[in-house]
């Protein structure tokens, strides 16, 4: 049997998308011929891509707007540097909500100077900062929409004067927002849009080349733009399997029905860690809790053992904690159903019985 898969990433994908790409491992598009083989610039690879960039654009509603969607390699940690290497003249403001703002801040630093606009660092991350006052001559803004870590996720965006940039790797196609607010969305493939390997780069074209520092090749946003994401390999399977995630995610009606669903799966699990004594949240305010991926502890500790025990033989994957949080972690993305949800719920609830 299948495991409810509650991975934090590279993460659960729709089984349908496991099975077609495995059919293309062994048979592409009936080209005899494996995905793995083909030329990246043969016609059947070329219309993968231009289709996942399509879809990528039209799940975010940002077509015909001056947006280019990019595959490129490296993960999101390699936007952390990116961003700034094309964006980053003197300041750049930045919230920092997590582990991953932390390292998005390290890279900045070295392209010029970082304004942290807002962190909640000194409470291990368990919030997410409002009220933000965003100074201006800024460069740039950045922020976290999920930390994937702590378990909080952003509802309001600053209104800015210059470029908004966003990290959406945990969250990207889970919610409906009005992506146009945005200047540039990147997101790692592995969390909620396909295997790792390739990461998504959504930027409006009039922000680049304003920068007066050289750039290389190959962390050039206009570059990979004026080439089609195919300055170099792309990687051809993960980009693959995105597009396939994302002509699923189509057809379940796209951002805006799936948003209901990760609704509802969410509500299922908060109601239970906030109902059941054995359990707390690990996020300070309610409002905070992200629906991707919910943290919480044990209130004893001495449960761990049978709850771990009892997890398992009810087919539950990856619910460990980040090390930096501990506990338990719940990561429940696009392709994860509610069934999945509720067989967590009954385990916890199971616990309670037996404790
Ligand atoms: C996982 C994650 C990253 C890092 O992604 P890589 O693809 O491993 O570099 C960055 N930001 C967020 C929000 C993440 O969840």
């Amino acid at each position: 049997m299948k495991k409810h898969n509650f991975s934090a990433g590279p993460c659960i994908l729709p089984q349908s998308v496991f099975e077609k790409a495995s059919q293309a491992v062994l048979n592409f598009n009936e080209l005899n011929l494996s995905i793995l083989e083909i030329s990246h610039r043969s016609k059947p690879f070329v219309a993968v891509m231009e289709r996942a960039q399509e879809l990528a654009l039209e799940h975010l509603g940002l077509q015909n707007k001056g947006y280019k969607a990019l595959f490129l390699q490296g993960g999101a940690s390699m936007e952390f540097l990116m961003v700034a290497y094309n964006l980053l003249e003197t300041k750049a403001g930045y919230y920092n909500t997590g582990t991953w703002s932390d390292k998005a801040i390290k890279e900045a630093k070295l392209f010029g100077e970082v304004e942290i606009l807002a962190s909640s660092k000194e409470a291990n991350f368990n919030y997410i900062p409002k009220n933000v006052t965003i100074s201006s001559g800024l460069d740039y803004v950045h922020c976290t929409s999920n930390n994937t870590i702590f378990g909080t996720q952003m509802n309001e965006f600053p209104e800015t004067d210059c470029p908004l940039i966003c990290d959406m790797s945990s969250d990207i196609f889970s919610r409906v927002l009005d992506f146009s607010k945005f200047d540039l969305i990147y997101a790692g493939a592995q969390k909620n849009m396909g295997p790792a390997g390739t990461t998504l780069v959504v930027v409006k074209e009039e922000i680049l080349g304003k920068v007066t520092r050289q750039i290389p090749s190959m962390l050039d946003y206009k570059v990979h733009i004026s080439k089609d994401s195919m300055f170099n390999t792309p990687a051809v399977f993960p980009i693959y399997v995105s597009m396939l995630t994302m002509e699923w995610l189509k057809e379940q009606g796209g951002v805006a029905a799936i948003e209901k669903i990760n609704n509802k799966k969410a509500e299922i699990l908060y109601t239970e860690i906030d109902r059941n004594p054995l359990f707390n949240g690990f996020v300070a305010n309610k409002e905070d809790r992200s629906k991707m991926n919910a943290t919480f502890v044990l209130t004893n500790d001495a449960l761990k053992e049978t709850f771990d025990t009892m997890c398992a033989k009810a087919g539950i994957n990856g619910l460990n904690g980040h090390r930096s949080v501990g506990g338990y972690r719940a990561s429940m993305y696009n392709a994860l159903s509610v069934e999945s949800v509720q067989v967590l719920v009954d385990v916890m609830k199971e616990l309670e019985k037996v404790a």
